[in-house]
């Protein structure tokens, strides 16, 4: 039988954080590079075998596989195989082999694009639609890993376009391509702080259960369906603040996109900046060493730096001309080094295609 090869890449939020799972907004890019999945199928088998040029060791999976039964980086491959056959797709056995270029727990997602790549790959005969592949991969993450994440890895990862953004509008689904207007000169800098974030960790739980109790606050199914200022009727204290973060971020995903197509990229990153005010005060989800590295960032020169990706370390994403970009590459990572930090590694890029067969 031959083999099916899929690439899925990883991605990079440009703005709005922490509104995929309170149906808002968010404006990612998917990278130019991901994770390439090799599946052979056998018919005869009912273990999937898996090998990962970024984890030790080999996983068997059985196709009866549920939560529980697979821990560690093979969960993420056991989830897929369960949540298909949830959905009522059976998926023979055979191996999987897996190379990939994202960096693992740097908040580039190196897991949707695990997931998608491993899910394109062995329904390459089913041609499933893409919303449907990106609701069986936040399954296997949300309910065989056990991370309970939004969608927005798995729909930048699935739906990406090269020079575009994607507007992404978690009620309906839509995913709307925004051009970036890369004839100015601009660059898109991920500075990985090399500090993993853990977001699987009760702090992710916790502001999701915030969210959820603002909107039930209000009266309202999410914050969503709230009104930009409804935040003010809330009492002060926590839910206040988080409420606030999530209402002020969609709006400033929409002005990001209105920022975009007038090619104001001035006005693109003082809301970049913004946000990334609002992730450290409101929100509360960055650290001192990625507030660091943000403010240094600006310094240099940024028209905006923010923290991307679900908090707690992780990478930031800078938004420069060609100059400052040379600056930032420059100087940066031994500011940050001298205060005491591990070298923050740092990449120029561009938005690429979305998952495909090879
Ligand atoms: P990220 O921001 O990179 O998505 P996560 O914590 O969500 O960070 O996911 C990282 C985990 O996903 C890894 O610890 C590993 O279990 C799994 N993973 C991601 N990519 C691969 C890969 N190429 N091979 C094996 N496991 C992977
Ligand atoms: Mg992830």
């Amino acid at each position: 039988m031959n083999d099916r090869r899929a690439y899925a890449p990883g991605r990079l939020n440009l703005i709005g954080e922490h509104t995929d799972y309170n149906l808002g907004y968010a404006l990612p890019i998917a990278l130019q590079f991901g994770t390439t999945v090799t599946f052979r199928a056998d018919p005869e088998s009912t273990v999937l075998t898996a090998v990962s040029d970024s984890e030790d060791g080999r996983v068997d999976i059985g196709l009866d596989t549920s939560p529980g039964a697979v821990e560690g980086w093979g969960a993420y491959l056991a989830g897929c195989v369960w949540a298909l056959r949830e959905a009522g797709h059976t998926t023979p056995g055979g191996r999987l082999e897996i190379t990939s270029t994202v960096p693992v727990g740097s908040g580039l997602s190196s897991s949707a694009a695990l997931e998608c790549a491993v899910l394109l790959a062995l329904t390459a005969d089913h041609d499933l639609p893409r919303h449907e592949l990106a609701r069986l991969a936040q399954r296997a993450e949300n309910d065989y890993v056990g991370a309970p994440t939004g969608l927005l890895d798995q729909l930048a990862s699935l739906f990406g376009e090269p020079d575009n953004a994607l507007l992404i509008d978690f009620r309906s689904l839509d995913v709307t391509p925004v051009p970036i207007p890369f004839d100015q000169s601009v660059r898109i800098l991920v500075i990985d702080s090399r500090a993993p974030h853990r977001h699987a960790a009760g702090e992710y739980a916790a502001r999701r259960a915030s969210c959820e109790a603002a909107a039930a606050h209000l009266g309202l199914p999410s914050l969503r369906e709230a009104t930009p200022d409804a935040w003010r009727e809330l009492p002060e204290g926590t839910e206040k603040r988080r409420a606030r973060h999530i209402l002020t971020e969609n709006a400033r995903v929409l002005a990001a996109v209105d920022a975009l197509r007038g090619a104001d990229l001035v006005q693109l990153g003082r809301l970049m900046n913004e946000s990334h005010t609002s992730m450290r005060d409101d929100f509360e989800i960055t650290t001192d060493h990625i507030d660091l590295i943000v403010e240094t960032a600006s310094e240099l020169g940024a028209l905006g730096a923010r923290m991307t990706g679900g908090g707690f370390g992780g990478s930031v994403v800078a938004l420069c001309s060609a100059d400052d970009a040379r600056r930032i590459t420059a100087d940066l990572p031994a500011m940050i080094e001298r205060a005491g930090h591990p070298t923050p590694t740092i990449r120029d890029v561009r938005p690429g295609a979305g998952a495909h067969l090879l």
